[in-house]
């Protein structure tokens, strides 16, 4: 039996690209890895907008190494608020934090 058999890491043995085995073929990953949070250093600042609106602010995640729609999802739906992805900065309305700072330790990013 396979390491990963019958889980979505039991890819067939051939690329599904290029027909090759996938000992042998070069083309690149299918899917992107991203790098483990652990790796990364987040840091958290609330600022004020227009009209005195505070908002929150995740810096120093890069988007070639985090999906950062998919945290800016998570953020939103934890901490009940709106926000944008801006590049590489997330905005959560309001001062939000400390459950900014929650949700990405337990996601495993060090914060700064
Ligand atoms: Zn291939």
């Amino acid at each position: 039996m396979r390491l990963f058999e019958g889980t979505e890491f039991d890819r067939p043995p051939h690329c599904e690209v290029c027909g090759e085995l996938e000992e042998e073929c070069i083309c690149p990953p299918p899917e992107k890895v991203w790098l483990a949070p652990e790796k990364q250093t987040a840091r958290i600042a609330v600022e004020k907008r227009k009209k005195g609106k505070q908002v929150t602010v995740v810096r120093g995640l890069s988007p070639d190494e985090s999906d950062l729609p998919a945290l800016l999802t998570q953020l939103k739906s934890q901490c009940g608020a709106g926000g944008t992805l801006k590049e590489d900065e997330i905005e959560i309305q309001g001062d939000q934090a400390d459950r900014v700072r929650d949700v990405l330790c337990e996601i495993g990013y060090c914060i700064k």
